[in-house]
């Protein structure tokens, strides 16, 4: 499908990363794509606003906010809907699961092998998102 999260990691260049991906490299967002793939903690729009407005103080939550809308149109980034109040962020586009501790937050990442999903219904169907979540007690919280 998509790159992997390995080949993501690799990222040397993040602003040639985002124009082979048709995206102007602004140093906004630059920035942002960074963070996303320096923090795997899939943060939410404020986590990231908070965290980099003491660097850029310019930048604003819409612009986050709006450049997190295209890197998902040119599906760089995926979107994480757990709670539904609450939109995470993720650059691994790769196919894995979520799993939420409701005590603490977190949002962990497993791994799910998806050629284990056989489902014949599913082979006549256009697939557009694919989303596993699981929620409970992460090992430190219990
Ligand atoms: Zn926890
Ligand atoms: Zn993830």
């Amino acid at each position: 499908m998509k790159e992997n999260l390995s080949a993501k990691m690799m990222i040397t260049n993040v602003g040639d990363y985002l124009k082979k991906y048709g995206i102007k490299p602004s140093l906004q967002r630059i920035k942002i794509f960074e963070y996303l793939i320096n923090h795997r903690n899939h943060p939410t729009v404020d986590t990231i606003y908070r965290e980099l407005v003491k660097e850029i103080p310019t930048l604003s939550k819409t612009t986050v906010y709006n450049t997190l809308n295209l890197f998902m149109e040119k599906d760089i980034v995926t979107v994480i809907t757990i709670e539904e109040n609450e939109a995470r962020y993720d650059a691994d586009t790769s196919f894995h699961g979520h799993f939420k501790c409701e005590t603490c937050g977190n949002v962990y990442d497993f791994n799910l092998n998806s050629s284990h999903i056989k489902d014949d219904i599913l082979k006549k169907f256009e697939i557009k998102e694919r989303h596993v979540y699981f929620k409970g007690k992460c090992e430190s919280c219990l």
